[in-house]
């Protein structure tokens, strides 16, 4: 790769996450392997890919949920390892939203947000709660902040996830199927937010099969099987001419 002359493309050295070699086995079964990416700053990465292809497993691995076995991974320029004792350190600057929105049911939604900034970025209480006061408003659900998550909708709740990940000004954000546990018509909303991040500038990686919000904003298409990459490219290009039969194949099961 080359340095680009113009443009807000990143160059190599400016990525945020760097996956190198990776392996990841569960006993004897291996479920990544030899997966090779990196993720610039301020580019938009769309995971695809059948069920159990490992999609899942390579983001928690990215965000050391998961240890791996072999191979690299670099956050931020860190590398993690097994000796790694503060894991506080990467998930300060990694984001994730989960299918299931994970939210504290007996903290309110203004205290889901100020909760970690509080005890991993040491804010004080006045400005842990200005801060998510201001980005509950950017993701519209402020007039709900003293409520608690059983109060609200799906959608919302998957909204305020994001606000409350958004809260620990994560370098980059990780989403794992955000809205596949939704009702479809709380779908848009969340997608409708997750664009406007994009367009904010935000690092992302989305493991999602909402095509659209791929074509939308996806810089690149990264598409798995069977624990490996097996194809990427622009939206464009992978929805009109994926390369392999089994992108293929999996385009014409969820198109
Ligand atoms: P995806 O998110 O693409 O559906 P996953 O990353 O969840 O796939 O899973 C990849 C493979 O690894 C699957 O075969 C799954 O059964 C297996 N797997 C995931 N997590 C575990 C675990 N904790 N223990 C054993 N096997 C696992
Ligand atoms: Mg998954």
């Amino acid at each position: 790769m080359h340095q680009l002359a113009a443009g807000n493309k990143p160059e190599p050295s400016a990525s945020i996450v760097v996956v190198e070699k990776l392996v990841k086995r569960f006993g004897h079964f291996t479920a990544l392997s030899d997966v090779n990416l990196s993720v610039g700053a301020g580019e938009k990465i769309v995971l695809c890919g059948p069920s159990g292809s490992g999609k899942s497993t390579l983001i928690r691995c990215i965000n050391h949920i998961e240890k791996h076995d072999g191979g690299r991974i670099v956050v931020d320029g860190v590398e993690l390892t097994d000796r790694m004792t503060d894991v506080n350190s990467i998930r300060r600057e990694v984001g994730m939203v989960f299918q299931s929105f994970n939210l504290f049911p007996h903290l309110s939604i203004v205290e889901n947000c100020m909760l970690a900034p509080m005890k991993v970025r040491g804010l004080s209480r006045a400005e842990a709660q200005e801060r998510a006061i201001g980005l509950l408003r950017k993701v519209r659900i402020h007039d709900q902040a003293d409520k608690y998550p059983g109060q609200l909708s799906g959608g919302q709740q998957q909204r305020v996830a994001i606000a409350r990940a958004l809260c620990m000004q994560p370098k980059i954000m990780l989403f794992d199927e955000p809205t596949s546990a939704l009702d479809p018509e709380m779908v848009k909303e969340v997608l409708d937010t997750m664009v406007e991040l994009a367009r904010d500038g935000m690092t992302m990686v989305c493991v999602t099969h909402e095509m659209g919000f791929a074509r939308e904003i996806a810089d690149r298409v990264v598409f798995m099987d069977r624990g490996t990459i097996v194809e990427e490219a622009d939206p464009e290009t992978f929805f009109r001419a994926p390369s392999t039969e089994r992108a293929k194949d999996f385009l014409g099961q969820i198109i």
